[in-house]
């Protein structure tokens, strides 16, 4: 009887401490609306402010993928929403390739490195630019908590890998901090290159694969989860 009078105490205090951990997790997020408004208020982009307009990321705030591009062009200017423009178009086209069933299925939020159009002529962003632009991102990628990151183009790679060569890390997947990241073309680049397109479609079968995989280890933690002790540790009981 003894080491039970002892031990029974202590499981609701785990649980107890577990779901006060998860709490302070919830509350600690910053959403993306807070992000959004501390980019806009930040004067690092005061040179662009005063002639674009900002753009934010769209989709699904809890998306399992994350497309990160370079930066709004006229298009997504004038609409101030991202990858609506011919790049869009084709971006949307290879998403939608690979999901079928994408208002179902996994989801997806896309974002920009840099959140204003660069000039009239869509020049690349500067180094300070996305320098500036890199703890937004950070944040970003923190409160989607995306599974997949999906780096689209020279920019957003850089911005991830510094030191790396575009052509040495296209079409592989990389860990990094417990997300997977794919790197692969702009849809931009396919526009005007072609014969880059079955490449393109192989790194969009990966990313169908990746998150075929993940769905499926997800409903088995999904089960386990369901399981009285997951629903008690995760605050829903
Ligand atoms: N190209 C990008 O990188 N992002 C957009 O939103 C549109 C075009």
């Amino acid at each position: 009887m003894e080491p039970v009078l002892y031990v029974a105490p202590a499981v609701p205090l785990l649980v107890a401490c577990a779901m006060i951990a998860l709490a302070v997790l919830r509350s600690s997020t910053i959403t993306l609306e807070e992000i959004y408004e501390g980019y806009q208020a930040d004067p690092a982009f005061d040179h662009l402010s005063e002639n674009y307009r900002f753009v934010p990321g769209i989709g699904n705030s809890d998306a399992d993928v994350l497309f990160v591009g370079e930066a709004p062009g006229k298009t997504e200017d004038t609409m101030g929403v991202p990858f609506v423009g011919p790049a869009g178009d084709i971006l949307e086209e290879m998403i939608e390739d690979v999901f079928p069933d994408i208002y179902e299925g996994p989801t997806t939020y896309l974002t920009n490195v840099l959140k204003y159009r660069p000039g009239e002529r869509n020049r690349d962003p500067h180094v300070s630019e996305i320098q500036a632009s890199i703890p937004y991102l950070t944040q970003e990628i923190n409160a989607i908590n995306p599974y997949l990151i999906v780096l689209l183009g020279r920019i957003p790679a850089r911005t991830f890998y510094p030191g790396e060569e575009f052509k040495n890390i296209r079409g592989k997947v990389l860990d990094r901090r417990g997300r997977k990241v794919l790197v692969t073309y702009h849809p931009a680049a396919i526009l005007y290159h072609k014969d880059k397109l079955p490449e393109y479609q192989e790194h969009f079968a990966k990313i169908g694969e990746i998150v075929a995989d993940h769905r499926i280890a997800g409903a088995v933690a999904y089960n386990a989860g369901n399981s009285l002790a997951g629903r008690l540790l995760s605050g829903d009981l």
